[in-house]
């Protein structure tokens, strides 16, 4: 069944999530604080709004897909007024606990029905359709939101009937995509400290218990220095801030958060904050 779908915020993942709708049939009309980055998904299909507003009154559901909660609220606050009778709003943005309160009351408030759906995944299964959505709210909403969610992942899971639980599950999620990332850069950069190859650590690990795709992946790209971003680094600080306030409000010891937020930091402040986090390897290197 297709839906028509409004996509607001077309940055590494919008443009992706709007294009795999695209090819899935839905009608689409996107919309981005800067037009420049809306108007290349013309040429796939899609309508091009001149408004969050204009966006949101074509919609039955609606997908923002902006940075952060601040972002979301300033859009959302004028442009749900347009909302159809009847619409759903897909929040797929990383907000936090918090985040997903506001964007829940901001809702409530407008008198539109929510579903709290952030993503794992990045640029690639975005544009392929394969981000795993982490989904929460009212089952009654489900049926609605099925065929979008089936056009931009490969998998749904329902993590509970309470709005926000889903942004609960994708903070442990991104806390391990850190470690992950962070654990590559040290280990790479003390190799590179210690006189050996980079490359020598990636081959050690190569197919043991220890290894996965993306040590590789990040590892190969730090070789290469090709920072080329599929999630900014800044986007991991920013994450990174919404799990240390989860993890001091819920009594989960936040040190090892806090350092891998202060390397991104230190990368960040060296001018890589629009890189890809796996730039962070700049916050280890000692040369
Ligand atoms: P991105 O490429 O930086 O895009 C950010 C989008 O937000 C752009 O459309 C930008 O508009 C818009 N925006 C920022 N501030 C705004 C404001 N004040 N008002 C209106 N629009 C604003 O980021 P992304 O990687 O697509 O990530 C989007 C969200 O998905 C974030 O919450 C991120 O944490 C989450 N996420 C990302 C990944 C990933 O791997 N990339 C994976 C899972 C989840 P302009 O173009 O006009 O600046």
């Amino acid at each position: 069944m297709s839906s028509s779908v409004a996509v607001l915020g077309i940055g590494i993942m919008g443009a992706g999530m709007a294009r795999s709708l695209l090819r899935e049939g839905h009608e689409v009309t996107v919309w981005n604080r800067n037009p420049d980055k809306a108007k290349p998904l013309a040429d796939d299909g899609a309508r091009v709004a001149d408004s969050a507003a204009d966006a949101v009154a074509a919609a039955d559901v609606v997908i923002t897909m902006l940075f952060d909660t601040d972002s979301v609220v300033d859009v959302m606050d004028s442009a749900l007024d347009a909302a159809r009778e009847g619409a759903v709003w897909l929040q797929t943005s990383t907000v936090g606990i918090e985040g997903a309160r506001r964007l829940t009351a901001l809702a409530e408030q407008k008198g539109v029905a929510i579903v709290d759906a952030p993503v794992i995944g990045t640029k690639a299964p975005a544009e392929n359709g394969k981000l795993v959505i982490l989904a929460s709210g009212p089952s009654s909403l489900r049926e609605k939101v099925a065929p979008v969610l089936d056009a931009v992942g490969s998998a749904t899971q329902w993590v509970g009937e309470e709005t926000g639980q889903g942004s609960r599950l994708k903070l442990a999620v991104n806390a391990w995509v850190g470690t992950m990332v962070n654990g590559i850069a040290q280990s790479m950069a003390l190799t590179k400290a210690l006189g050996l190859e980079p490359q020598a650590f990636l081959d050690a690990v190569a197919g043991q218990a220890v290894d996965a795709p993306y040590v590789q992946l990040k590892g190969k790209a730090i070789i290469d220095e090709d920072f080329t971003p599929s999630f900014e680094l800044d986007g991991m600080i920013k994450d990174l801030d919404l799990i240390i306030a989860a993890m001091d409000d819920h009594g989960t010891d936040s040190t090892l958060a806090r350092s891998m937020r202060d390397r991104g930091a230190a990368a960040s402040l060296a001018g890589h904050g629009a890189d890809d986090m796996a730039s962070v390897w700049y916050g280890y290197r000692s040369s």
